[in-house]
């Protein structure tokens, strides 16, 4: 195990540094509760042994800022045993009271401190295992089944970011409204199942062109999220106009250049993508708004023939 020894007094620490080294442990020292905030937060260990009086900051408070973090993280729980000078009860409900899990005497048995990390070895495993869980259903609970990109409610989390930030600073916002030409008669005439295939090309073709943008710098932090049906939504905040502009042309060419055989998307012979968007170089107003106008748009891009982009 990782663990944050947090200890003032010198000779206490190098001798339990040392029966904790000698059971296999990787040990940290910190020197008062400055230092193991510090270190909690960079190394992450998978247990705690805390003092209680430190200079600087004592264990305490020590231990409430850590609880404090790992309420900031997705998940996290990791034990903490204060170390005393002395087993008074009164020192274990204080150590309990405080947010710490046990508390140990620093002259603590060979037996004891073996069984005691016994049964933090346990914790930990338990705590690494559902920590894996909990990040795999993070994970599945935004993305779409089919696509593999954002979902609805990913997207919503994000763009409701991406504007609230867009309004505090005072910075341009983009959205790209895109739907996919001539669908219906695209699942018509090759079926359903190819009709989902279509859908899944098309969102990662997507995807990819928001990603090689983010990545050459033209947009930072872009995303694309399936919006619902065979329509995507592209969020680019503190986009410049040009890079709202290439990016739209970019996909428009990026699932057309797919080749996907589409006998009935009119001329085109293959699958395409019509996108109406909206660019705003100081946010004002509602969120809705925008995507009211990115929809004018989309609906004008249909209008005017489909493979294409109505920006402005
Ligand atoms: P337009 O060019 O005007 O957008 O025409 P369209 O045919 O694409 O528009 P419409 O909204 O009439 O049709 C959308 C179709 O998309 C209808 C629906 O069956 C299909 N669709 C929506 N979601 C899925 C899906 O997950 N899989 C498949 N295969 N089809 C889907
Ligand atoms: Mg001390
Ligand atoms: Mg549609
Ligand atoms: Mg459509």
């Amino acid at each position: 195990m990782k663990i944050l020894l947090v200890e003032d007094t010198r000779a206490v620490a190098v001798l339990m540094a040392a029966r904790l080294s000698a059971l296999g442990n990787e040990v940290k020292v910190a020197e008062n509760g400055e230092v193991a905030v510090r270190e909690f937060t960079d190394w992450s260990p998978d247990l705690v042994f805390m003092d209680i009086e430190m200079p600087v900051m004592g264990g305490f408070e020590a231990t409430s800022r850590i609880r404090a973090y790992e309420a900031t993280q997705s998940w996290a729980w990791t034990p903490i045993i204060f170390l005393t000078a002395s087993d008074t009860a009164d020192n274990l409900v204080t150590a309990i009271e405080a947010g710490g899990d046990d508390f140990m005497s620093k002259s603590v048995p060979e037996q004891v401190l073996q069984a005691k990390m016994k049964a933090m070895a346990r914790i930990a495993a338990l705590r690494e295992r559902l920590s894996f869980a909990n990040q795999k259903l993070n994970e599945q609970a935004n993305r779409d089944g089919l696509t593999g990109i954002a979902n609805r409610r990913h997207m919503d989390i994000l763009t409701d970011v991406a504007w609230s930030e867009a309004l505090r600073k005072q910075t341009p916002f983009a959205l790209l409204m895109l739907d996919v030409d001539n669908f219906k008669k695209y699942n018509d005439h090759y079926g359903h199942q190819a009709g989902d295939d279509c859908l899944r090309a098309v969102a990662t073709s997507i995807a990819a062109t928001v990603d090689a943008t983010n990545t050459t710098g033209l947009t930072e932090n872009a995303f694309a999220a399936r919006y619902g049906g065979e329509e995507f939504a592209v969020v680019i905040p503190r986009a410049s106009e040009a890079a709202y502009k290439t990016l739209a042309t970019s996909i428009v060419d990026a699932v057309r250049e797919l080749g996907i055989a589409h006998e009935k998307n009119a001329d085109w012979g293959v699958v395409t993508v019509s996108i109406g968007g909206a660019f705003l170089t100081v946010v004002t107003g509602e969120l809705a708004a925008a995507f009211r106008l990115a929809d004018s748009r989309l609906y004008q891009a249909k209008e005017r023939g489909r493979n294409r982009a109505e920006l402005t």
